[in-house]
């Protein structure tokens, strides 16, 4: 199979990928799509075996953000640059000095910000060869910590799914949070406070009580939460934990939580819907920290101070979307993954048709 025919290549209008021998930067920068503005989408350093593996994960994760900026309303498309590398071994500036270029490179068409193993400070290296670098610490269009913005959004999904499948609020409803890193740990607290009763995991002991000890929760071991007596799973730790290994053990009526992947394939969404578990789609509920990053790429372009209002508007029309995509799963009597994957793909077919009659 030839890249071009392959699943995971799905339309994309560039891929690029970039050597630079003097520090070393092995680097692929995809690009989906640019149809709703330009394509913006974090920088993974990851220890991948092959240049294949990376350039697997950089389209996937590119198109994926195609479809999550969409959901969240943002004239943003979708990409996504993926380094090869240790990242807790590999970095220099110099590194990122060069990944900074060859952003650059690509002409504005690419925006990037942080992702698994890159940080602000990297990413300030970058700055230095490209305005096109969102995510940055201390300059006036700087968002600061990215993850009270996703769980915000995580939050108002959750209770929006307890209202519609459990036909409640979200006092007493049982949450069992999968991961209490920085997603889960500030929805915990939002939870809490909206009188939710928590159940809580994560493979680090030490975070994982201090969690439980801010939000009264109680705690089981990794392996256990998928078995717990709970209204709601929300998963906010790695990708994949709804399979169809893990689904029959979940006792909870909605998943709905921040992390990425949540489901191992489209196999177990089926069986989510064939179980009628109402499931909050991944990319919508967690486009929270997208949106945070678009204010700030908003910001730097108008050289204006972050706003947190448009911000907050955003993740108010991105509590609408998911609702438009449960309102529509309902009606079709369709999984809600397909029925998100069908909207985002018109969102940005929509604006290209628009274009074209122009
Ligand atoms: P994080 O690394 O801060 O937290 C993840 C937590 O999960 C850690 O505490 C880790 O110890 C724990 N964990 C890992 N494996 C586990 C397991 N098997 N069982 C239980 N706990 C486990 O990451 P984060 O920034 O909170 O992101 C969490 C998820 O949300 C990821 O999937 C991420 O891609 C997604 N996400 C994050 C953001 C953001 O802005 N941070 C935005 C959107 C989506």
């Amino acid at each position: 199979m030839t890249l071009f025919d392959s699943p995971s290549f799905e339309g994309h209008q560039g891929v690029h990928a970039f050597y630079d021998a003097a520090s070393g930067l092995k680097c692929i920068i995809a690009i989906h799509s640019t149809v709703r503005g330009p394509a913006a989408g974090g920088c993974r350093m990851w220890n991948y075996a092959t240049a294949e593996d990376a350039l697997e994960d950089a389209l996937k994760l590119s198109r994926a953000m195609s479809y999550k900026n969409a959901m969240a309303d943002l004239e943003l498309g979708g990409g996504k640059s993926v380094i090869i590398g240790d990242a807790r071994t590999a970095k220099t500036p110099a590194l990122f000095e060069a990944f900074g270029r060859a952003v650059e490179d690509v002409g504005g068409r690419y925006w990037t910000a942080e992702d698994v193993g890159v940080s602000p400070a990297d990413l300030a290296h970058a700055r230095k060869h490209t305005r096109y670098v969102a995510g940055l610490d201390g300059h006036p269009a700087a968002s600061g910590d990215p993850s009270p913005i996703p769980a915000e959004g995580v939050f108002r999904g959750v209770r929006l799914c307890v209202e519609r499948a459990l036909k409640r609020d979200l006092d007493g409803v049982r949450v069992a949070i999968q991961g209490v890193g920085h997603v889960g740990a500030h929805l915990a607290e939002k939870l809490h406070a909206a009188g939710a009763k928590l159940i809580l995991t994560d493979v680090n002991a030490e975070a994982l009580r201090r969690v439980a000890a801010a939000t009264d929760a109680e705690i089981v071991a990794p392996s256990a939460i998928f078995d717990v007596d709970a209204d709601v799973f929300a998963p906010c730790a790695l990708g994949g934990a709804i399979s169809l290994d893990t689904l029959p053990r979940l006792r909870a009526r909605v998943i709905a939580g921040g992390a990425n992947n949540q489901l191992a394939d489209p196999a177990a969404g089926v069986e989510l819907f064939r179980r009628g578990i109402l499931y909050a789609p991944d990319y919508v509920i967690n486009g929270g920290g997208i949106i945070n990053v678009a204010g700030e790429i908003r910001a730097l372009e108008r050289d204006e101070a972050f706003d947190p209002e448009w911000v907050d508007a955003k993740l108010d029309r991105l509590a609408l979307t998911l609702e438009e995509v449960l309102e529509q799963a309902l009606r079709e009597h369709r999984p809600t993954h397909e029925v998100a994957n069908e909207i985002a793909r018109s969102r940005i077919s929509g604006v290209a048709e628009k274009r074209a009659a122009a």
